[in-house]
């Protein structure tokens, strides 16, 4: 047995016991033959480094040591390793590419699942594809442009994995025309949290389809999707327009949306470097050979300033990795690594304007960091409908981020961002707003109430039944 792959073969011995003769070198299938149990997977790794790997996250505010990893090769091993934590009432937290920001894929003393091995892509067709949970969506894009053909909403970053955004929605700049990611959902396979491996989509199992998808990863670990695929654009004209004020800004992007003229439709406000703000709005068209878009057509009656206008052509390709270039920055300057106290929000289209230039008085220069920005835009509810993603109850809601990339690694400061997270919330919520689930602040059961609103009750009853021990996705503290 290599020494990487050491078991953890002590089902029926407890764990201390089995941490013991892995100290003392390996288990060995007498002591499994041993157990009264359920044995463990053939692949969870006790190894400190391991398990020191799966103890923080991205967002390096929270600190979890899982007590080992399973390393699956298939749903069985999940599905065996749940059968053993229900028998010994252990946690278990999936984990795809840890990009969680408060520890949310993290577990004290329980078994984290790493899905990343999980990722084979198994079947592209003309209209949807099948893939393993723990693939990235870069290789899953990858794999469909081979075809001409793409998921119709990606995630502005793709080194995220198919499980984890299907856990909390996933939303990117076709979200304006698609919804989030988990609206594109066919079927998924699910192991549940007492240990059933099962199919569900709109027809098999509604409620399990309907719990999983922006479930917060409550009753299930989702392994392997089924997705809608589009045809693939060939190229993207992007246009960067910049305002004097948030309210031109605002009044520009609400005109886009509602004329459609952008198919993708973002933006931002940005520190100056003189501890001010710029107003940007990002929009983009699709084009193939021979049909570029009519730029004047496009920008006519908007009141950008026009003279710093940024316009760019680039493949479909291209344009989806710009956000890979912009780690690839902040891992050359180190700050890829430092705590990231991010703050994710949807505000009522109604008041979004007030709201958001409120919050803009009272933060500091350095509230984002120099490389930091406070994404900004609208999205029409209508093009959402998967029941546990929370929006505000409006026909429009603006997306309202505090990405916060501090400059140094400077926990006490990281804190108190985190602190006032949690008060923005609190506001926030008071004027009609809901966080997207993957902000950096504590949540409490309470909270997570109120969060899911009219549809707590079928997150109850699926938990329930799924998960009756509530042993999943215990980072989020929902149960
Ligand atoms: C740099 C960066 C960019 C981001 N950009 C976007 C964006 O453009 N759009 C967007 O919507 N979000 C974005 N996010 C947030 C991101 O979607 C979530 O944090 C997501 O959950 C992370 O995916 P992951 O694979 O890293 O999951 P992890 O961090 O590994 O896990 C996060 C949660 O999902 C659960 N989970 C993971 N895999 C599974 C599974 N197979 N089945 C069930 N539950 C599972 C975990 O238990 C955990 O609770 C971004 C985050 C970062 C750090």
């Amino acid at each position: 047995m290599p020494s990487d792959r050491r078991m953890f073969l002590g089902a029926g011995l407890g764990v201390t016991a089995a941490l013991a003769s892995h100290a003392s070198g390996l288990t060995t299938s007498a002591q499994a033959a041993s157990s009264d149990g359920p044995p463990l997977p053939a692949n969870v790794h006790l190894e400190p480094e391991v398990r020191a790997a799966a103890a923080h996250d991205f967002g390096r505010l929270i600190h979890k040591q899982p007590r080992g990893v399973l390393r699956p090769a298939s749903s069985a091993d999940i599905a065996s390793l749940m059968r053993w934590a229900k028998d010994r009432d252990v946690k278990v937290a999936a984990r795809g590419q840890g990009h969680s920001i408060y520890g949310r894929s993290l577990t004290e003393n329980g078994i984290v699942v790493d899905m990343s091995a999980m990722n084979a892509i198994r079947d592209v067709r003309y209209d949807r594809v099948v893939v393993d949970a723990g693939a990235t969506w870069r290789d899953l894009l990858d794999a469909t442009l081979a075809q001409g053909l793409t998921p119709p909403v990606l995630t502005n970053y793709l080194g995220l994995s198919v499980g984890g955004t299907i856990a909390v929605g996933g939303i990117g700049a076709m979200s304006s025309r698609h919804g989030m990611q988990t609206d594109n959902v066919i079927a998924l396979e699910v192991v549940t949290g007492d240990g059933n491996v099962l199919s569900c989509s709109a027809t098999a199992n509604p409620d399990l389809f309907d719990a999983v998808r922006a479930g917060l990863g409550q009753c299930g670990i989702v392994t392997r999707a089924t997705l809608r695929l589009v045809r693939a654009p060939e190229r993207i004209r992007r246009f960067q327009l910049f305002y004097r004020d948030l309210p031109s800004l605002l009044a520009d992007q609400r005109r886009m949306l509602t004329e459609g003229r952008f198919e993708q439709l973002q933006g931002a406000v940005l520190p100056d470097g003189s501890g001010g703000w710029r107003y940007q709005l990002d929009g983009a068209i699709s084009y193939g050979s021979g049909s570029a878009p009519d730029d004047k057509a496009v920008l006519s009656g908007l009141s950008d300033e026009r003279g710093a206008a940024v316009i760019a052509d680039l493949s479909y390709r291209e344009d989806t990795l710009a956000f890979g270039k912009f780690e690839n920055l902040l891992r050359s300057k180190g700050q890829w690594s430092n705590p990231q106290p991010w703050f994710l929000t949807f505000l009522r289209g109604s008041n979004a304007e007030r709201v958001a230039d409120d919050i803009l008085a009272g933060l500091k220069g350095d509230a984002v960091g120099p490389f930091g920005r406070i994404t900004l835009y609208p999205l029409l509810t209508r093009a959402f409908h998967t029941p546990l993603v929370r929006l505000p109850k409006e026909d429009m809601f603006f997306v309202f981020n505090l990405i916060r990339i501090p400059a140094s690694n400077d926990a006490p400061a990281a804190e108190r961002m985190v602190a006032d997270n949690r008060r923005l919330y609190d506001r926030i919520r008071e004027a009609g707003g809901v966080q997207y689930p993957v902000g950096a602040f504590a949540m409490s059961p309470g909270d997570w109430e109120v969060h899911f609103g009219s549809s707590w009750p079928q997150l109850r009853e699926a938990k329930r039944r799924y998960d009756p021990q509530h042993l999943l996705a215990p980072g989020y503290n929902v149960f």
